[in-house]
């Protein structure tokens, strides 16, 4: 009663020993019976032909693979312009034939599919991970092209892993690795069950073939020993729903090797803890018997709670629908069971294939096409970021990631990825509603922006009209579309931001050279740009801006005489009255201020902010502020301040003490007595009768400034100083 033989991998396609093409033909009559056979005829012909000098490495006739290819293709009922293109599919790749024969023979439709496939195979890269992102990319803009290219693509990929044992280890391993990072997730998206399956399978054999062996063995036995039950509960269940009237076909079911393995990796335990390698499934005719056969077996066993998923009324995001339980059986065993009708059945097993078959010309109907509206969304979020590895990535999250279901505030079921928070759930309602996201409510409640969403929570975002997106939301967001979206307006903002500082830092720099500010749009100007690799002016801003290039650099660029003379004599510095001795990066005379957070002085350790609109502000380097400006990295400059002269700068200082009259203005007089003037003082007592006085004093540096605290702290009556 079990279905598929379990020795072997659970094919439920499976090939014939001696391929032919009047198989191939006879195969494709059978569900459609109008094909155009003609063409396919002339298409073997063609390319036995073209291949002849060919061989596989195996030592057979090439035309043996596109055979192969075509009757896979003939077995996922595609149509006959995709079959004949599975015959074509190695021609111009392998052999003397170009996209124009093939059009002349065969036509435009043909002739775009094969062309495309041989865009797909036609890569040449610097590293295996690159290569596997560009694949990847390639293959999903394929598919979002026209569906049968990927279709194709598939079954040359699985005849090439059914044969994968002819070559040698390390091709395999490749492939095998390949097959199991791209096509299987691909495949796994389109809802193509069997075929999902048989190339995990078919790659855990090639990467673990020890590990695989073993778990063939351990199945195989577990088989043997839970058969017999399982006929029993088989009967027993078939009896139970007769007497309700309900149609049903009762089956077991095997879990695949590598669905197994995973198991066992993810949750960390053995084989023998795996309680649903062997599985009862349940098919009957209705949504509501469904649940009608659901209630049944509850009512026999005991169901374990946490088990059930209604996959029926939350179909999985690769439209996959069933009802699972796992019970109590008789014996005390746990047993899992699947319910679910036969159209989901079939949906389940063929995905986006079902939809097609029996239509002409593999169109594809509304429901099919939703299985590629996610490429297409996911294509629109990408096209900012042109790299392929984080394509890759970006894909594999899309694709991999568990998902929880959370509610509109409208009862609507919305599925998001496990780990998502509001922000990605605000993206996923619409851009704007992302970037005015200020606050969320979760089941009534104010949340965090990177609270993680729970399955069944209601959520409802709060905006603002006025708010933006921060560079910070990155850190935690999980969805692509949020990444992409946050990740643009971000970049937009900094570079409006910077142009506007860099034009300004410039400015001020030309001025001081006395050149006029016209001269920021200069060709000489653009000259400069070009010295330092900076195609336009606007980048050069954008540069200023950054910080990466000061304007010092570029003036000494615009005047090479007035460079050479500083480099005779580098001491020599120009009297400006603002610079007090900052240096940034090595590089003076940058526009700055120093942070009214923190009163940083010479001597202190530091660091600059490039401040859109007002250069460079200076924070100390312990500054609480500076924790919320550092993840702005791009924008955090070296800063060394050393007193020069007769500088002087602002320094805050805290004092307690207690409260006693007259304290203050022997406070004051100590501060006078070692010239240093207060600029500004507040004081007052709290209730425990405690003194609590604020200074802004005008010190040289820290090391005066130290000495100050130092005196101060040995006054009677003072309890504690700091900064
Ligand atoms: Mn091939």
């Amino acid at each position: 009663m079990i279905n598929s033989s379990s020795e072997e991998l659970l094919y439920n396609k499976n090939m014939p020993e001696y391929l032919s093409l009047d198989l191939l033909l006879k195969k494709i009559r059978v569900y459609s019976p109008d094909a155009d056979l003609d063409t396919l005829i002339k298409a073997y012909h063609f390319s036995s032909e073209a291949h002849c000098s060919q061989k596989r490495i195996e030592g057979s006739p090439y035309i043996k693979h596109p055979l192969a290819v075509a009757y896979i293709l003939a077995d996922m009922t595609m149509d006959v312009s995709s079959i004949v293109a599975g015959l074509l599919h190695d021609t111009i790749e392998d052999t003397g034939t170009t996209t124009e024969d093939i059009r002349g023979i065969f036509g435009k439709e043909i002739a775009f599919l094969v062309k495309a496939l041989t865009k797909l195979s036609k890569m040449e890269f610097r590293t295996k991970k690159e290569a596997q992102a560009e694949n990847f990319r390639k293959m999903i803009l394929a598919m979002s092209e026209d569906i049968r290219v990927i279709m194709i693509k598939f079954a040359d990929r699985l005849h090439n892993m059914r044969t994968l044992h002819h070559l040698p280890e390390n091709k395999q391993q490749r492939i095998a690795n390949e097959t199991l990072e791209i096509y299987a997730p691909i495949v796994n998206r389109l809802g193509i069950g069997w075929l999902k399956t048989e190339l995990e399978d078919l790659s855990f054999k090639a990467l673990m073939p020890d590990l695989y062996d073993e778990l063939v063995r351990k199945v195989a036995k577990r088989k043997e020993e839970q058969e017999g039950y399982l006929k029993e509960l088989i009967e027993l269940i078939n009896k139970k729903i007769s007497e309700e009237n309900l149609p049903c076909e009762v089956s077991g079911r095997i879990k695949h090797y590598y669905g197994i393995y995973q198991k066992m990796q993810k949750q960390r335990i053995t084989f023998d803890q795996v309680h649903d390698v062997l599985g009862l499934r349940i098919q009957t005719d209705s949504k509501s018997n469904c649940y009608a056969i659901l209630g049944i077996i509850h009512s026999l066993w005991t169901p374990i709670p946490g088990r059930f998923k209604d996959y029926i009324g939350v179909p999985k995001s690769n439209m996959y629908q069933s009802l699972h339980t796992t019970v109590i059986g008789p014996k005390g065993e746990r047993v899992e069971f699947q319910i679910r009708t036969k159209e989901m059945h079939q949906l389940a097993e063929e995905g986006i294939a079902s939809h097609w078959q029996y239509k002409e010309k593999g169109s594809i109907d509304e429901k099919s096409s939703q299985y590629i509206s996610w490429l297409r969304d996911f294509i629109k979020g990408q096209k900012e970021d042109s790299d392929a590895m984080d394509f890759l990535e970006a894909v594999k999250g899309e694709v991999m990631l568990e998902v929880v279901y959370v509610f509109t505030p409208k009862g609507e079921i919305k599925e998001m990825p496990s780990g998502s928070t509001p922000v990605d759930f605000a993206y996923t309602v619409h851009t704007q509603i992302g970037h005015k996201c200020v606050g969320a409510r979760i089941n009534g409640k104010i949340v965090p922006l990177r609270y993680k969403l729970k399955n069944r929570d209601t959520i409802e975002i709060i905006t603002s009209p006025n708010h933006g997106p921060s560079r910070d939301w990155l850190k935690f967001v999980v969805t692509q579309r949020a990444k992409s979206r946050i990740k643009q307006w971000v970049k937009t903002e900094e570079k409006a931001q910077s142009i506007e500082l860099g034009i300004k830092l410039l400015e001020d720099e030309l001025r001081r050279h006395g050149l006029m500010s016209s001269f920021l749009k200069s060709d000489e100007m653009l000259k400069v740009a070009k010295n330092f690799n900076i195609n336009s002016l606007e980048e050069l801003y954008v540069a200023v801006g950054f910080g990466r290039i000061s304007p010092h650099q570029v003036a000494n660029r615009l005047m090479p005489e007035k460079h050479e003379e500083e480099t005779v004599h580098p001491k020599i510095q120009r009297p400006i009255k603002e610079q007090k001795g900052i240096t940034i990066k090595g590089v003076d005379n940058i526009l700055y201020h120093t942070g009214k957070c923190c009163y940083p002085i010479p001597g202190d350790s530091l660091v600059g902010f490039v401040t859109i609109g007002k250069g460079v502000t200076i924070h100390r380097k312990d500054c609480s502020n500076l924790e919320r400006l550092s993840f702005e990295e791009a924008r955090l400059v070296d800063v060394d301040w050393q007193s020069s002269g007769d500088s002087i700068a602002l320094a805050k200082l805290f004092v307690e003490t207690i409260d006693k009259p007259g304290i203050l203005a022997n406070l004051s007089s100590l501060i006078s007595s070692v010239n240093i003037n207060i600029s500004h003082l507040e004081a007052t007592s709290t209730q425990e009768r405690k003194g609590h006085i604020t200074f802004v004093i005008e010190v040289k540096d820290n090391a005066q400034l130290k000495s100050l605290i130092h005196k101060i702290t040995q006054m009677e009556g003072i309890l504690r100083v700091k900064r």
